[in-house]
């Protein structure tokens, strides 16, 4: 994909970018390739030197690593310590790379061993508990969601190319969701994490008449006692909201925080309503 870009005569500095996918189900690469309407503009920017999902040819020569996945096997852990070494700029791209995503899921069952045969049977194929790429190697930039989205994307690469900060929204969904104008879902019935879970998606699921689950992990000043009164209030569970906060992974002090009170809860019988609403 490398014809070298000119503009009036003069070369245009593209940085030469790797994709590369972990335990994953492969779908933020696809957001890449997806919206066709914007995929030539992508391809100005960058040069894609390796890219499994799009193209056959590969090179170990790249500036930016955009790595999928978490890490659930030993050998991944080498080649993701290989791609660390070679690239840059490492960035996790989507929940699965930023948080282990759906797939720490399985971390929570304390036999693991029922887990493996579950899904596998008696194959005799490697499953570790799953971490995520920071757990392993330094990661310079991360894009969150599930999947993540490719205007976001685009702007981070921009960013990266033209040597200009990296600001993601510290503020939470519900902003987004006000901004669009939407009924609040707990008004429907519905639980939501939005008043918790980091902007940028412009709140995806409320947008469609869907409780937020937080695939984009914690706000900066996300509140899980706030988030408490709100769901206590509307008449959902503790158990309903760690359910929701423990689905991406981006939410384990919070959810640590409240299973704690649970505890307590199965110990006095009953849930303190928090505060401030
Ligand atoms: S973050 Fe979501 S869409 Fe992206 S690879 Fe993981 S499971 Fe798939
Ligand atoms: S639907 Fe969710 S994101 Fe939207 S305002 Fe209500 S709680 Fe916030
Ligand atoms: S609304 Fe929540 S779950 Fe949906 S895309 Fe945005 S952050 Fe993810």
């Amino acid at each position: 994909m490398g014809k070298e870009k000119t503009y009036l005569g003069v070369p245009v500095y593209r940085p030469r970018v790797a994709f590369f996918e972990f335990t994953s189900c492969e779908g933020c690469q696809l957001q890449i390739l997806n919206r066709e309407e914007s995929l030539l503009d992508f391809l100005n920017l960058v040069e894609i030197v390796d890219f499994r999902e799009a193209m056959t040819e590969g090179s170990d020569d790249y500036e930016i690593a955009f790595v999928e996945g978490c890490i659930s096997r030993d050998d991944e852990v080498v080649r993701l310590q290989e791609i660390r070494q070679r690239a840059k700029v490492l960035v996790a791209l989507g929940s699965c790379a930023c948080f282990g995503g759906v797939n720490q899921l399985k971390n929570r069952f304390l036999d693991q061993g029922w887990v493996h045969r579950q899904v596998y049977g008696e194959y005799p194929i490697a499953s570790l508990p799953v971490r995520s790429l920071a757990d392993i190697v330094t990661v310079d930039v991360s894009i969150f969601g599930c999947p993540i989205k490719k205007e976001e994307v685009e702007k981070i690469v921009t960013n990266i190319a033209l040597g200009k900060s990296i600001v993601h929204p510290k503020y939470p969904v519900c902003m987004e969701c006000q901004a669009n104008e939407n009924i609040c879902l707990f008004d429907l019935g519905e639980p939501c994490l939005g008043p918790v879970t980091r902007a940028g998606c412009d709140s995806w699921c409320p947008n469609n008449r869907a409780g937020c689950w937080g695939c984009r992990g914690p706000a900066d000043d996300a509140d899980p006692q706030r988030l408490k009164a709100i769901m206590v209030k509307h008449g959902f569970s503790l158990e309903t909201i760690i359910d929701r906060l423990d689905c991406f992974g981006g939410f384990v002090r919070e959810s640590a925080r409240l299973r704690d009170e649970l505890e307590n809860v199965g110990q006095t019988g009953s849930v303190d309503p928090g505060g401030g609403i």
